[in-house]
């Protein structure tokens, strides 16, 4: 089994950092964010979830010489071809709030009726050394439909938009508890969890 005295989380958010130490109890003995040992973000520049999860996992062990677990997400919208996809944080714009992105996905789908299917995605990267030839890899998806209007204050992103459940709640309408156990990060961190264990 794969156990790690430190490593390092290529994420500046708190609930991913809470919920990444919580999971990797008994395999990493301290869980470090980027932020703490002065690491920059580095610019997304790849075109897929696996990519941009691998370039942010080498840059946080190259800066820090630590071992490195990094994560990208967004949302697949079917009738959309699959945007916002990678550009989910910056659909309606570099910097865009999480109000203007979900006006714009709103926009794009009026007039497409129900089952607005979409689905999040998550993968999960991560690295023993910058060049680690053998990254980890595990991904989670979380399957739903986009509303007609926002509902819900839990959350964020698109979560107001995000029907679960057959339509009857959006994710923001979820306790916090429940989105953290059925989200397409808690899949893909327990899918990297059995990998570490089988490694
Ligand atoms: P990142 O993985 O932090 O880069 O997130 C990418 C973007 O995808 C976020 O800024 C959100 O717009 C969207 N996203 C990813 N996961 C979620 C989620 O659990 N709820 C709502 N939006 C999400």
């Amino acid at each position: 089994m794969l156990h790690f005295p430190r490593l390092v989380i290529a994420t500046a958010n708190r609930g991913k950092i809470a919920e990444f130490s919580t999971l990797l109890q008994g395999i990493v003995d301290e869980v470090i964010p980027q932020g703490e040992l002065g690491v920059m973000s580095a610019p997304e520049t790849e075109s897929t979830f696996v990519g941009n999860a691998i370039l942010k996992a080498r840059h946080a062990s190259r800066v820090t010489g630590l071992p490195a677990l990094a994560d990208d997400s967004g949302l697949e919208v079917d009738a959309l071809g699959g945007a916002p996809g990678v550009w989910s944080a910056r659909y309606a714009g570099e910097g865009a709030t999480d109000e203007e992105n979900n006006a714009k996905l709103l926009a794009a789908l009026e007039g497409v009726h129900a089952p607005r299917r979409a689905r999040y995605r998550a993968v999960l990267a991560l690295v023993t050394s910058p060049d680690d030839p053998r990254p980890l890899i595990a991904q989670g998806a979380w399957e739903g439909e986009i509303a007609r209007c926002p509902a819900g204050e839990g959350g964020f992103g698109y979560d107001p938009l995000f029907l679960v459940d057959g339509g009857s709640r959006t994710a923001a309408q979820l306790a916090a508890t429940e989105k953290n156990l059925r989200s397409h990060r808690a899949l893909a961190l327990s899918q990297l969890v059995d990998l570490m264990r089988g490694r």
